[in-house]
């Protein structure tokens, strides 16, 4: 039965409804009594609601309609309870917004700020309100102009991009470098409404990132650009096809004023002399690196006989002319240096025969009384190089048909307790005589020969071998092993690694790869794909000589590799030299944060054990914990029967 159409005043409604008259506003044209706004907007109250109430104390089926009416009633306390719980979360959600450190911040379609946290204040120096209707690009620092408007069009093509860096000037005209995240918003037509996003300020990880890249590389004590530079430089000159000259300036007698007057003056001979050859490269097209110890290179991109002729003239009266001021009463005069010179691609159409032919006409320059300069010439070098070859060639063979090689290891301690917790393996080759052959002698030349593959390989063979024997009962203890760059990046090689390592009984887990920074800086594809599939089956990774490469955080991120181990050029000077203490501070507190672990290499003293923890480093080797010793800590005696153990 339908219910018969009712007109009530507010006043009865009111009533019926038993809700205080001054909530009650008015009836609206669709017959809906509209009540007093409240949190959750206007409450309505349908006639046929009122209706139901007016003839449910009297009317027919008055159970059925209050049981309705209770429903009514929860309904309308459940809505209440929902818009209750929106609001706390809504608040909640602000709180979290207004106190990140992060900046978060939205943007209109012309990409004005409509909306910017806290943050904003320490990023632009400016409150949040006085951001409103300005944009990033009133901030933006000239260089970035290009990137940023490539960006803003690839945001708008992809709708979403992830870890922008750009670089911005604050109010205060400070840099700071963001790192943004953004996100295009549209309507339901697609049509953009705005960006949002959030923003973190990485100017200190990028400056840190800058400063390390300078000193791996430069050289600390006289900011010129050292030996890596000078190879990076040299290797793309010969890709591109280029000619140039290639000149390595020795000091004589040098070691004269290093031992009477002490390594402080000779380190100020070597920056008075680095600073004097600037000088005189100034108005020359060349550029000038110091190598290390008493060596400097003159690069002549371009640079033909006569120029590199005319260059070693004038740095050879350069030094000549220079007087050294060693203590107040003592001036030293007649310095004289030494020159070899080579020409690419004549002399060397690689980089290790470009380097090699140049120490040798330096040695040549030497050789015939120094304070000279010497042209490389191939025909007097030729045979002597070729012969020699020849008889390592043979000798590294015989090696390994004899099964030869040997391993030592040197243990990787803690710093705190100098207890040891891993082992880094070191190959050596035993000769006729039973000495002992060090791998400097052979791992280069086993990698331009074609025989390093073998030698890396027998090198894991006989470590699997002594693990499986010795090292069931202690999972913790890992073994680093050296890999040539020649050996990871063959597939095939890799392949072979792993059937190995699959058919053995040890824990892959217990195995660290060791590949030199350049190599993986030289090769870093194959580097990543190495890692990938060795991780796989659990193996872990270090980056060895760390610094003496070019060390840039950009691949750090993406190598990935467990530990850092650090050369130890920059251990070795951690006490005297202020740019390597910057420099391994620089690379603990970056591995702190990438999660990766720290290895000083080369420590020799007690003095630098306390400089690395003070400095945060875990871990460290060199001769002052232990000098490599044959594997296992066999005696000599017992180095044939492991070698041959292994065959
Ligand atoms: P590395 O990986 O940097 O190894 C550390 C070298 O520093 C070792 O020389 C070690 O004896 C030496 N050393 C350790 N502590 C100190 C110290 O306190 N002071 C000084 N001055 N030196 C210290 P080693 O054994 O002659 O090895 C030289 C290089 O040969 C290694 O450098 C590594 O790159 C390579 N190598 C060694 N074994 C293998 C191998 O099985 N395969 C390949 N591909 N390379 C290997
Ligand atoms: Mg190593």
């Amino acid at each position: 039965m339908s219910t018969p159409e009712m007109e009530y005043s507010i006043q009865e409604a009111s009533e019926l409804l038993g809700i205080p008259i001054q909530k009650l506003r008015r009836w609206d044209v669709q017959g809906v009594l509209v009540a007093l706004r409240t949190s959750g907007g206007h409450r309505r109250y349908a006639k046929e609601l009122i209706n139901r109430l007016a003839t449910s104390s009297t009317g027919p089926g008055s159970d059925k309609q209050s049981q309705e009416l209770a429903t009514v009633k929860r309904s309308l306390a459940e809505k209440r309870r929902i818009i209750q719980l929106l609001l706390e979360s809504e608040n909640r959600y602000r709180d979290l917004v207004e106190t990140s450190h992060d900046l978060i911040w939205v943007t209109d379609a012309q990409g004005r700020f409509t909306y910017l946290n806290n943050a904003a204040h320490d990023i632009f120096g400016l409150a949040p309100k006085d951001m409103i209707g300005r944009c990033f690009f009133d901030f933006e620092s000239g260089p970035s102009f290009i990137s940023n408007r490539r960006f803003l069009a690839t945001l708008k093509r992809a709708g979403e991009i992830k870890n922008y860096v750009t670089r911005l000037v604050s109010t205060s005209g400070d840099d700071r470098w963001l790192g943004i995240n953004a996100r295009i918003t549209t309507d339901e037509n697609n049509d953009m409404l705005g960006i949002r996003g959030t923003a973190r300020d990485i100017t200190e990880q990028h400056l840190a990132t800058l400063r390390i890249e300078h000193l791996a590389l430069h050289d600390v004590l006289t900011d010129l650009p050292n030996r890596h530079s000078l190879q990076r430089r040299i290797e793309s000159s010969m890709q591109e096809g280029s000619v140039g000259a290639l000149l390595f300036l020795d000091i004589d007698h040098f070691k004269y004023v290093n031992d009477n007057f002490g390594h402080r003056s000779g380190d100020l001979l070597i920056m008075g002399i680095g600073s004097a050859l600037r000088d005189m490269m100034r108005n020359r097209n060349g550029e000038l690196y110091r190598l290390g110890g008493d060596e400097f290179a003159i690069h002549l991109p371009e640079g033909l006989r006569k120029e590199a002729v005319d260059t070693a003239e004038t740095a050879l009266d350069t030094v000549r002319q220079y007087r050294f001021h060693a203590s107040e009463q003592k001036v030293v005069a007649n310095l004289t240096a030494s020159i070899g010179i080579a020409l690419y691609p004549f002399h060397g159409s690689d980089l290790p025969a470009l380097l090699s032919n140049v120490d040798i006409a330096m040695y040549q320059a030497k050789d015939l009384g120094r304070n000279r300069h010497m042209l490389f010439d191939q025909s007097t070098d030729s045979l002597r190089g070729t012969h020699q070859r020849i008889h390592w060639a043979k000798k590294l063979r015989d090696a390994l048909d004899e099964d030869r090689l040997v391993l030592f290891s040197q243990p990787v301690v803690q710093l705190k307790d100098q207890k040891p917790v891993h082992h880094e393996i070191l190959v050596r080759i035993r000769d006729g005589s039973g000495n002992f052959i060090l791998p400097t002698h052979f791992i280069e030349l086993g990698e331009s020969l074609g025989l390093v593959q073998e030698i890396d390989m027998r090198v894991v063979e006989k470590l699997l071998q002594f693990m499986a024997e010795n090292g069931q009962n202690r999972k913790k203890l890992r073994y680093f092993v050296n890999i040539s760059r020649v050996s990871f990046s063959d597939q095939h090689w890799i392949e072979r690694l792993i059937r190995l390592l699959r058919a053995s009984r040890v824990n892959p887990s217990q195995l660290v790869f060791e590949i030199t920074e350049s190599a993986a800086m030289a090769e870093i594809d194959a580097t990543m794909t190495f890692i990938k599939k060795l991780r796989d089956i659990g193996c872990r990774f270090a980056l060895d000589n760390f610094g003496a490469g070019f060390s840039s955080f950009y691949y750090l991120k993406r190598l990935e590799v467990d530990y850092l181990k650090i050369d130890s050029r920059f251990i070795r000077d951690l006490v005297t030299d202020e740019g390597s203490r910057i420099f391994v501070k620089a690379v603990n507190d970056v591995a702190r944060g990438l999660n990766k672990q720290v290895v000083a290499e080369g420590v020799e003293s007690a003095e630098v054990v306390k400089l690395l923890l003070e400095m945060g480093a875990q871990f460290g080797q060199g001769y002052l914990f232990q000098r490599p010793q044959l594997i296992g800590g066999a005696t000599e005696d017992l180095a044939p029967a492991i070698s041959q153990s292994a065959g």
